[in-house]
């Protein structure tokens, strides 16, 4: 790999995919951007329970990660988490994924079910 031996494998599929299939990945995000529906929350859900998974190039991942990455060109490792800034995990409108450190994301979860969310309501 040209120089990148210190990556990880999550950044080499992303260094390669931004270097050799950008379009068909950035084709892919916006369509499923499009297959969200928009909540009043400004959210845009996917038609899943939880977060949608995506299957790109030897690749699975969460819907959200992918697209966050993908539109932004974020070369994302293992310790580099997409973090939903709305709380709604199903939710995949790019302007609410953020990238954070695992550490950050726990601490949101934690505060999340402090709120007392009853996910069978959902
Ligand atoms: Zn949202």
């Amino acid at each position: 790999m040209e120089g990148f031996c210190y990556a990880d494998e999550s950044q080499q599929w992303f260094e390669h995919i931004f270097a050799h299939h950008l379009e068909e990945a950035r084709s892919r995000a916006f369509t499923l951007v499009e297959e969200g529906m928009l909540a009043q929350t400004g959210c845009i859900e996917t038609p899943t329970l939880g977060a949608r998974k995506v299957r790109f190039r030897g690749r699975q991942m969460p819907a959200y990660r992918f697209i966050h990455c993908i539109l932004n060109q974020v070369v994302a490792g293992y310790d580099d988490v997409v973090r939903h800034r709305c709380d709604n995990r199903r939710c995949v409108n790019p302007d609410h994924l953020d990238l954070g450190s695992r550490g950050e994301n726990l601490q949101d979860e934690r505060d999340f079910y402090a709120d007392g969310v009853d996910f069978g309501l959902l």
